[in-house]
């Protein structure tokens, strides 16, 4: 997709313009992640990247039940962050990790969901 306009924000060939703001692709979110944390999150090990998830889904929730939504935004997207570093250190895109929700339900196939709740 390309788009060209007289204000457009820096963006970078894989990164797609919606309403005038520039959306990440997680193949660009990986990327990114790479580029700035790589080298330190891959010095701390996967079973510390795991442990951060696990703090950065604790102040998600926290920011959920009494948080404001900047604070949401915040945490939801230290948790992407996260579960990108951790893509990278296993060598894994998360494009493929959520391709089977690509079509609906991985379950009943169905878009809405027609599982039982
Ligand atoms: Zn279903």
């Amino acid at each position: 997709m390309s788009s060209s306009s007289t204000a457009t924000p820096p963006i970078s060939l894989r990164t797609v313009l919606r309403d005038g703001r520039a959306l990440m692709e997680l193949a660009e979110l990986q990327r990114l992640m790479e580029n700035t944390y790589g080298e330190r999150d891959r010095g701390r090990g996967v079973s510390s990247t795991i442990a951060w998830i696990a703090e950065e889904i604790g102040e998600l929730a926290q920011a959920v039940r009494k948080g404001t939504d900047p604070e949401r935004l915040h945490e939801l997207g230290d948790v992407l962050a996260w579960l990108a570093s951790l893509a990278n250190q296993l060598g894994l895109s998360m494009d493929d990790a959520v391709a089977r929700y690509a079509s609906g339900c991985p379950r009943c196939e169905a878009m809405p969901c027609d599982c039982a709740p």
